[in-house]
């Protein structure tokens, strides 16, 4: 029998990530670095993207990086009301200074309102660009929770991402 010690695991890293936002009016609502035509935005430091925010947390997760709270953290006054996007190519910096590159991503948005099948095009053309990778490489899906949870209820909006690096 073969030492398994002598067959190192191939250079993919998966990671996961998970956020969730409540509306708050008096802001635009901005998903995946698209500009959402609805009535609130979501609530928070930044601008709220709450997908470009899940998909942060799975490519540290999946360097063992940690989160996006400890690389930008929401006390600080440089973060607030940025853009997302801007954090995200942070984080793709990182990424490729170690080597580490995006195989692929998948994106669930949960959302009782508004209706985002409009917008998923253009948020995976965006988010493509961001991860430096072919659009080919990007699903962003959305559902509902059929109205039960806050979700469904309406009291905000929740991402979840799961990415392959490969690299080192
Ligand atoms: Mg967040």
């Amino acid at each position: 029998m073969k030492d398994e010690g002598q067959h190192p695991l191939p250079p993919v890293r998966i990671g996961q990530g998970l956020d969730a936002h409540r509306f708050g009016s008096g802001r635009p609502l901005v998903l995946g670095g698209v500009r959402i035509e609805h009535d609130q935005g979501l609530a928070a430091h930044s601008d709220g993207d709450v997908v470009i925010h899940a998909l942060c947390d799975a490519l540290l997760g999946a360097a063992a990086l940690g989160d996006i709270g400890r690389w930008f953290p929401d006390h600080e006054d440089q973060y607030a009301g940025i853009d997302s996007r801007i954090l995200l190519r942070r984080v793709m910096d990182a990424l490729s200074e170690r080597g580490s590159g995006v195989s692929n991503a998948d994106l669930t948005i949960v959302a009782q309102c508004p209706k985002l099948a409009p917008y998923i095009a253009a948020m995976t053309e965006v988010l493509a660009a961001d991860l430096r990778c072919p659009v080919e490489r990007i699903n962003v899906k959305a559902t509902t929770t059929e109205r039960m949870g806050f979700t469904g209820r309406g009291e905000g909006i929740a991402a979840c991402a799961v990415v392959l690096l490969t690299g080192s």
